[in-house]
């Protein structure tokens, strides 16, 4: 059964949308990174989906650890750019400092889709412009969305991913249960003082 989802500022079911995220990281330990960063995603939104976890070769600046990434499913209500800013906070909270563009990273997070919206901002291009040409985003998104149609070009992730030319994604290990990864949190808070 799904809880109830009650918020002060909308609480119209049909106000949440669908938000594909894709998280990276390639810096300390990069599995806890990206499941401590599900676990936050968790508070400000509903997990519904976790891809595997998929480790990339660099691209752009090469000379740098190599990065896990992984994509999920979540439901919000908040609107795009607050969410936006509560993922930026996010990524502070895990301890991402500044770094430069395609460089060294704690916890990167992306939003790849949200519905079926198209959204060109200052702050905030959505579908993402990079999505259909990275293979580290699709090839997790098509394990647990890959008859989505992307917005703008009309191709399912499973198509726009079976026309790529292979850029060094493999495999690494499957994610937790979506339970297990909310009780990261809640393991930390019951911790704290
Ligand atoms: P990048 O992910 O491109 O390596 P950052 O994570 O530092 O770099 O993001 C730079 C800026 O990109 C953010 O401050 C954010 O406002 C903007 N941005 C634009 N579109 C998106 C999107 N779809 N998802 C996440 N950030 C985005
Ligand atoms: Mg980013």
């Amino acid at each position: 059964m799904k809880k109830p989802q009650i918020s002060s500022r909308n609480s119209l079911k049909t106000m949440h949308k669908n938000i594909y995220l894709s998280l990276g990281s390639n810096v300390g330990s990069r599995k806890t990174n990206l499941l401590k960063t599900l676990s936050l995603i968790s508070g400000a939104s509903e997990v519904l989906k976790v891809s595997p976890i998929y480790q990339t070769d660099p691209i752009g600046f090469e000379k740098q650890a190599k990065f896990l990434n992984m994509t999920c499913l979540v439901f919000t209500s908040y609107e795009p750019h607050d969410f936006l800013k509560k993922l930026k906070d996010i990524e502070k909270s895990i301890g991402r400092q500044k770094s430069f563009r395609n460089g060294p990273r704690l916890i990167d997070i992306d939003i790849i889709f949200w519905d079926n919206d198209v959204i060109n901002t200052k702050a905030l291009t959505v579908p993402h412009p990079k999505a259909a040409q990275r293979e580290f985003v699709l090839r997790p998104l098509a394990r647990i969305a890959p008859s989505f149609v992307h917005p703008i070009l009309n191709k399912t992730v499973a198509s726009l991913l079976k026309s790529l030319e292979p850029q060094g994604v493999r495999y690494f290990t499957k994610a937790p249960p979506i339970k297990d990864i909310i009780g990261i949190k809640q393991k930390r808070m019951e911790k704290a003082p």
